[in-house]
């Protein structure tokens, strides 16, 4: 019999998928919404799908549908909440949408004026829930040499000391780490805008302040006291993430830090929880970008990094139903690299799928839909 694999994925991902409505100035429609978990896809007029050239219409199945009609509030009841409700009893979270350019990750996540997203809900269920014994620290940060791998992360960093009588776990210290280690483009920094350059593993990279609160050395920290405030530094770092086109060239070190390690273990009362939200770039193959010189080497890059996402959660799903222990290539793209204590630890993740019905993005829909059934 075979070693039980360490790479296991615990929980699986849990896969939603969220059909936006179809804008005026589309007509045809290539999807439809067939139950609670089942939407079905019809190629549009014209598209041959199978070898004999026949039409072939295909289902997939999510472990929850969201139609047109969803709100805002639906979503992030059914979605967020959880993860939310998680992370305030000290366990992590991701959660990030995948799709096309114009399928709504971004309107899910962020959300527009009056129709807040995920993220806006869920600083203010965060902030309606801790108490002002919490030390409260959102960092915000995208990612990666090229700039738009991730487009945008968010972490809430909630760190609170435990209370006599109060069973608040100890979470891994390495969480902390990884992100910080990654080569984060520090979105708060004031100007000239620079990676954060990667400490050599002796470095202390956690430490911590006077109020025994704990911090990661060299990222920008903001303390905010309320979603509105939250909110004012996340469009700082948007506004800074337009701008930003700085290159990376050094690969990340090792993330292991025993310094940073035994400061956990010296303060056993702090609990760091943590919850990544992630709008990913959108998951279209270059030639649709129609894309030239520089946007075109983004655009093969976006592709190059989601295909790993791929091959990582391939193998995470041979090893677990193989019992093999396959190494997954997180190290190989910033996002899998970001991604890989949550696929590996206990925390949640879910992903949403977001889709366009639009009959002019049937084939995309088609390989999101594949990579969502394979997700599974
Ligand atoms: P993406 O981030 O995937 O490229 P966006 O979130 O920017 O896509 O969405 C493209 C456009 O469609 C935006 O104008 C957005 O407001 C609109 N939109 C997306 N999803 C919805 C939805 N569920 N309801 C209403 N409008 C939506
Ligand atoms: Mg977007």
């Amino acid at each position: 019999p075979k070693k039980p694999s360490n790479n296991i994925l615990k929980d699986p991902v849990g896969v939603y998928c969220r059909v936006r409505p179809l804008s005026q100035d589309d007509q045809e429609c290539c999807i439809e919404v067939i139950s609670e978990t089942t939407i079905q896809l019809h190629p549009p007029d014209g598209i041959k799908v199978n070898r004999n050239g026949e039409f072939k219409e295909t289902q997939y199945s999510f472990k929850k549908v969201f139609g047109f009609n969803t709100t805002q509030l639906e979503l992030f009841e059914d979605v967020a909440k959880p993860l939310v409700d998680d992370l305030l009893h000290c366990k992590n979270g991701l959660l990030f949408t995948y799709g096309v350019t114009g399928s709504g990750k971004t309107y899910t996540m962020t959300g527009s004026p009056g129709q807040g997203g995920l993220l806006p809900r869920c600083l203010n269920m965060i902030f309606n829930s801790i108490g002002p014994y919490q030390a409260k620290r959102f960092v915000f940060k995208t990612d990666d040499k090229n700039g738009m791998e991730i487009q945008t992360q968010v972490d809430a960093l909630l760190e609170r000391q435990k209370r006599e009588n109060q069973s608040a776990l100890i979470k891994t210290p390495k969480y902390l780490q990884k992100i910080y280690n990654n080569y984060i483009y520090d979105l708060l920094e004031e100007t000239p805008f620079e990676p954060i350059k990667p400490k050599p593993p002796q470095s202390k990279i956690l430490r911590e302040d006077q109020n025994h609160n704990m911090y990661v050395a060299g990222c920008t920290e903001v303390e905010v006291k309320s979603t509105e405030e939250a909110f004012e530094v996340f469009w700082k770092g948007q506004k800074k993430r337009r701008i930003a086109n700085t290159q990376l060239n050094r690969e990340s070190s090792r993330s292991h830090n025993a310094d940073g390690d035994n400061v956990l273990q010296e303060k056993e009362q702090i609990c760091v929880s943590q919850l990544c939200l992630v709008d990913l770039a959108g998951s279209e193959r270059t030639h649709r970008t129609k894309a030239e010189g520089n946007r075109l080497r983004e655009a093969g890059n976006i592709n190059q990094s989601l295909m790993t996402l791929r091959t990582c959660i391939e193998v995470l799903r041979e090893n677990q139903m193989y019992g093999t222990n396959k190494m997954v290539p997180y190290r190989d793209s910033k996002v899998t690299h970001l991604f890989k204590n949550y696929f590996d630890g206990e925390g949640k993740v879910r992903m949403i799928v977001c889709v366009n019905p639009k009959a002019d993005d049937y084939e995309e829909t088609l390989l999101v839909m594949r990579f969502a059934e394979m997700t599974q």
